[in-house]
């Protein structure tokens, strides 16, 4: 029997009052799977993940995580079942590192939250050297890094980051990359919404939204190749 996808949206509508942004969108992640999400701006890139994580309701369609249906669950249910968001938005500036990395794990117990913490710090080295720092003295690199660990420790078996090189001059976007690729590595399934081609070599395959509708699927290859694809993020 083939494995239970990770996370599986089938025909997702979604959208704001009157204003529909999502037609139809199907889309899945297999476990320990990375997944990029590329579109242009308005695309609905956003609001899919946050439809996704609970953050929106799918005005139609159905999401499954681990095999579960979790369409009409709050956020926090869905963290339980496995799923961790990291915004734009990212953590919390007047808190010190540890103390955006408890905000992370705030329903699990102490022990447990302790040994979280301590994993996703073995990740980033930089973060692991100087816990008690506040994060608003981190640079925009180091604050993604934290962002993602904060985001880990709840121990999701997918993480979905909504794109997590805005605003990084590109030596922090490349950090990030190396930072994802660490995460890839101990298991955990991505799925990413970036406009940025830096995060193509991270994936294994990547869907196109265009218009609220998945215009194309495939893998970094199929990616690369598409007309739509170059024309948005290599201007050719
Ligand atoms: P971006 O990278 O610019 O965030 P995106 O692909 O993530 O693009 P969305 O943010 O999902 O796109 O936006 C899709 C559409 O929904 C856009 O037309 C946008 O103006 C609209 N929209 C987004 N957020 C809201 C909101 N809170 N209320 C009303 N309309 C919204």
């Amino acid at each position: 029997m083939p494995d239970v996808p990770v996370l599986r949206a089938n025909a997702i509508e979604s959208g704001y009052g009157v204003l529909q942004v999502l037609w139809g969108v199907d889309l899945r992640v297999e476990s320990g799977e990375s997944v990029l999400l590329l579109g242009a701006n308005g695309a609905g890139k956003t609001t899919l993940l946050r439809t996704i994580v609970g953050l929106l309701p799918a005005w139609r369609g159905h999401i499954e995580l681990n095999g579960q249906d979790v369409t009409h669950l709050r956020p926090d249910q869905r963290v339980r079942r496995g799923v961790a968001f990291m915004s734009e938005l990212g953590v919390f500036p007047t808190l010190s590192i540890r103390d955006n990395l408890r905000m992370g794990g705030y329903f699990l117990g102490g022990r447990r939250v302790r040994q979280r913490i301590r994993e996703a710090l073995a990740l980033f080295p930089d973060l692991a050297a100087h816990p008690r720092a506040l994060a608003a003295s981190l640079s925009g690199g180091q604050r993604k890094m934290l962002g993602m660990a904060k985001a880990l420790v709840s121990h999701p078996a997918l993480l979905i980051l909504d794109e997590p090189s805005a605003g990084l001059a590109p030596v922090f976007v490349k950090q990030v990359v190396a930072g994802l690729t660490r995460v890839r590595e101990q298991g955990t399934a991505l799925l990413i919404a970036e406009q940025n081609v830096a995060f193509l070599p991270l994936a294994e395959r990547g869907y196109v939204l265009e218009g609220g509708r998945v215009t194309l699927s495939g893998d970094e290859t199929a990616l690369r190749d598409s007309a739509a694809v170059r024309a948005a993020y290599f201007g050719i």
